[in-house]
């Protein structure tokens, strides 16, 4: 079958199963052909051959079924690098590359700063504030030995030298105690949230979902971060749309006077960020 027709089919065949049918074909079919999506407009008529047809064809019927794209395609762009990525990992969000964008905003007057990041995953926040800021030392951590892997994969093919990883519970593993800058995208989903039925539901549930409705992670990592900061260092937290009065309240009982919550560019509260300033 043809390029054009098959991607037809394939848009109708996923219509009713995800919200960017067209998108997911065209990023699948792109894939299994090896090939750039542009290709596809290019070359219309290009015939599939009989193996490309059944990788797609079995893709397909898992996307039906709302597994991830980026699973089935191994890869996720973010903050315009490409990250690897498996069952190991959460998929990497744009609504994350605020957290990116805002600690390089803070982090801009300091030269070499120390970083640690928790609960890194596929390595997309660490990897990224590395890519921008040679000049800086990160230490990345998670408790899953197969996200630091996948990690490990990352900070190579990107050719990044300043990241090193770490097991950790959280802070568990820090010995360091002199962070100018400690950031995280918990877990912070409430196990019944109904959002936990759709295509996250093959996500690692232990990097989506935490107790307390959600706030346990956030909780500890803000309870216990001032110990591992500088003074005037910075503590930055991804949380949920309806997280971020909480998690303000939160930072500023544990001594960041000036904790504030940003919103994401959908503008939902996303991220909230304070400074321990002296007293
Ligand atoms: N933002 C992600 C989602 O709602 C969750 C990420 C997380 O729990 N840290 O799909």
């Amino acid at each position: 079958m043809r390029i054009d027709t098959t991607l037809k089919d394939a848009t109708a065949l996923l219509e009713t199963h995800t919200s960017s049918p067209r998108l997911d074909a065209e990023i699948l079919l792109s894939h299994f052909l090896d090939k750039n999506r542009s290709y596809l407009f290019a070359w219309p008529e290009v015939e599939l051959t009989e193996k490309q047809r059944q990788d797609f064809n079995q893709a397909l019927v898992k996307r039906k079924d709302q597994y991830p794209v980026a699973y089935l395609t191994g890869y996720q762009e973010f903050w315009s690098l490409m990250f690897a990525v498996n069952e190991s990992v959460l998929i990497p969000r744009a609504d994350t590359e605020l957290l990116v964008e805002t600690a390089l905003e803070k982090l801009a007057p300091i030269s070499n700063p120390r970083i640690l990041e928790l609960g890194t995953g596929s390595g997309a926040i660490a990897l990224s504030l590395a890519s921008e800021r040679p000049d800086s030392e990160i230490v990345a951590t998670d408790l899953s030995s197969d996200a630091l892997i996948v990690a490990q994969h990352n900070k190579e093919a990107l050719k990044i030298t300043n990241v090193s990883f770490l097991q950790s519970d959280w802070f568990n593993q820090i010995d360091q105690t002199d962070f100018d800058l400690i950031i995280s995208n918990p877990p912070y989903i409430d196990p019944q949230d109904r959002h936990m039925q759709t295509g996250i539901r093959f996500e690692p549930l232990s990097a989506l979902c935490a107790e307390d409705k959600g706030l346990a992670d956030l909780a500890t990592i803000t309870n216990k971060a001032s110990k591992y900061l500088k003074t005037n260092g910075w503590l930055m937290l991804e949380h949920g749309y309806d997280q971020g009065d909480i998690t303000t309240e939160g930072l500023k009982k544990a001594g960041y006077k000036n904790a504030t919550c940003l919103k994401d560019l959908p503008g939902n509260d996303r991220i909230t960020i304070g400074q321990l300033t002296k007293s």
